[in-house]
């Protein structure tokens, strides 16, 4: 657990003025054809649009940002299986900070290649094997370099809920918010945006079924880890959440629900077919779970959390199942 105190409302408004002109401010996208059938209102909050296709470019520039002089200079280094490396290379190359992410071996080769794009120096770990916050710490120790972890860390949570603060924002109160849950940095930044703007909003997770520790946390009150869950939606393949996070999700969350990978793929291609948009698996958690669970009449913002997924890796899933 970082020093630094679990982060409030106020902390995620501080990020959003560090992110003002940095990430997109993205579109909150409508459909008819879920209207239609849900008999609720939905709002998409399109994060898959956002810079380097995922929300963690929000936590990784917001947690940069806030470096001093010295750490600047002696640089950051991360562990994560895509997309909040990505988001560290890109944050780190444009504030000019050097950056070495640590990244599973059979990480999706867009995101290893997107890393490196950015300027990070990649080092790959088998992640079934090796336990990846000891090899981190290591790392970050032998070369003085600040170590930022994917989703506990209240920078990386108080960026990560500018998403929820834009989307509440755009929409006025809503009922009901659902958000992926890897680690839970999205949900619980999340959590503290609605908490403070629609206090009514009721916010729920939604994690993958096969590895379902955030629910079993939420109702044992107490962090639980498992093993590595085998899952397609590779963004929320963690094996316990944080102490800030889980803290935050005990205290602001409704409840947490889970999806299939069947369910995730079926989501990818309604937005694919029907909405035309490219969204990871990842980030379908919070749709597949929110269309089972609306009800008729309510509002209902969800989190479309990132878009970074191989072509022939998407052809493939779709194929499968269709
Ligand atoms: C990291 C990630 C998540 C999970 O976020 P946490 O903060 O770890 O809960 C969800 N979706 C995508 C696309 C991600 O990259």
């Amino acid at each position: 657990m970082s020093a630094l105190a679990t982060p409030g409302f106020e902390d995620v408004k501080a990020a959003a003025a560090r992110l003002a002109g940095q990430a997109h401010r993205t579109p909150v996208m409508r459909s008819r054809t879920v209207d239609a059938a849900t008999g609720a209102q939905f709002f998409f909050k399109c994060e898959n649009f956002q810079r380097m296709g995922a929300f963690k470019f929000r936590g990784g520039f917001n947690a940069l940002s806030c470096f001093d002089a010295g750490q600047r200079r002696a640089g950051v280094a991360a562990f994560s299986s895509g997309n909040h490396a990505q988001a560290i290379a890109l944050a780190a190359q444009i504030l000019g900070i050097p950056a070495t992410i640590l990244m599973p071996a059979d990480a999706p080769a867009m995101k290893v290649a997107a890393t490196r794009g950015y300027g990070g120096e990649v080092v790959l770990y088998d992640r079934y094997k090796e336990d990846r916050e000891v090899l981190a710490r290591r790392l970050a120790e032998e070369r003085g370099m600040t170590l930022i972890p994917p989703y506990d860390h209240p920078h990386v949570i108080a960026g990560q809920g500018t998403a929820a603060l834009e989307l509440l924002e755009d929409t006025g109160p809503l009922d009901a918010l659902f958000v992926p849950l890897g680690g839970g940095g999205l949900l619980s930044g999340c959590a503290l945006s609605a908490r403070a703007l629609a206090p009514q909003c009721k916010v729920y997770g939604v994690e993958p079924a096969a590895g379902n520790d955030g629910q079993q946390s939420f109702r044992a009150g107490r962090i639980v880890h498992i093993d590595t869950p085998r899952t397609i939606a590779d963004g929320a393949q963690t094996q316990h959440l944080g102490e800030h996070t889980f803290a935050i999700i005990r205290r602001e969350v409704e409840d947490i629900h889970t999806a299939t990978d069947a369910e995730l793929v079926d989501a990818m291609r309604f937005f694919a077919e029907r909405m035309k948009m490219l969204v990871e698996p990842t980030g379908c958690l919070a749709f597949a779970a929110a269309r089972r669970l609306a009800q008729p009449g309510q509002r209902i913002g969800v989190i479309l959390s990132g878009g970074n997924v191989d072509l022939q890796r998407f052809t493939q899933l779709l194929g499968q199942a269709g």
